[in-house]
């Protein structure tokens, strides 16, 4: 999926030859320093950023500067960011419609319908009239995981989803996900919540200095680091 992938800002370079295959159904957890680059490989993904060197392809469409590609790889990849981004001025129903409806051309009824499977899903269907302003932090994401759902997705991007969350708020965030784990879907997940890593976890990717340093089993990595540069990281974060 992602092949010697540089980036630079400016004269930054925060990827260098960043290579990882993710296959249909797998579960990745990246992790590592801030400023290592974790959020930028997950951007370039979608192309919220883009790559100046290698090859990035999803779902086997390359992303380049075609518009038509870069349309059907942004349908089928759902992004959850630290902050929720939802529309404010828009119910939580219709947070989780626009998309379908103005995207993917779907009747407003049947776009309801499918919106209110997934926040039942995510256990707030009793939400769906209220504003996000009305919802704590933890519903807020909640809801930002079902909008991304309605637009039925192969692949979900997660980027510290908890951690701008109150820590009582983070365990019905990281459920959520668990349970979104497993249906099958394929994930990557930028996070430090090393219990959801060893709990759903295909691979963990350590990226540090915009590197992919280490890739392996969760238990693998966090149990027998191969480099220095992890075992640094591991004593600060556990
Ligand atoms: P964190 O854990 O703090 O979220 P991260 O691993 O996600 O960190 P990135 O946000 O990918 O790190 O940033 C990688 C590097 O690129 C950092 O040095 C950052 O300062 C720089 N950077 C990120 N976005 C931009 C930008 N839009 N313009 C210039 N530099 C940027
Ligand atoms: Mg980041």
């Amino acid at each position: 999926m992602l092949d010697k992938v540089n980036k630079w800002f400016g004269a930054l370079h925060v990827l260098r030859d960043v290579s990882l295959n993710v296959a249909l159904g797998e579960r990745v957890v990246v992790c590592g320093p801030s400023g290592s680059g974790k959020s930028t490989m997950i951007r370039c993904i979608n192309r919220l950023e883009t790559h100046q060197e290698g090859l990035i392809k999803v779902n086997g469409i390359e992303l380049s500067d075609d518009l038509k590609a870069l349309d059907d790889i942004r349908r089928e990849v759902g992004m959850v960011f630290q902050s929720f981004n939802l529309f404010p001025h828009l119910t939580i129903l219709e947070n989780c419609t626009l998309a379908p409806i103005w995207v993917r051309r779907m009747p407003k009824k049947e776009a309801e319908e499918l919106a209110m499977e997934y926040l039942t899903r995510v256990r707030i269907p009793e939400q769906a009239k209220k504003y996000p302003g009305q919802l704590s932090g933890g519903q807020q994401q909640r809801v930002a995981i079902a909008r991304a759902l309605c637009m039925k997705p192969k692949i979900m991007l997660f980027d510290e989803p908890t951690s701008a969350l109150d820590p009582e708020m983070i365990k019905e965030v990281l459920d959520t996900m668990v349970s979104l784990a497993e249906t099958g879907m394929t994930m990557i997940c930028v996070t430090h919540e090393m219990g959801f890593a060893r709990q759903v976890a295909d691979r963990v990717v350590f990226m540090d200095r915009g590197e992919i340093v280490e890739v392996g089993a969760p238990t693998q990595l966090f149990e027998n680091p191969q480099t220095e540069r992890l075992k640094t990281f591991l004593s600060q974060i556990l």
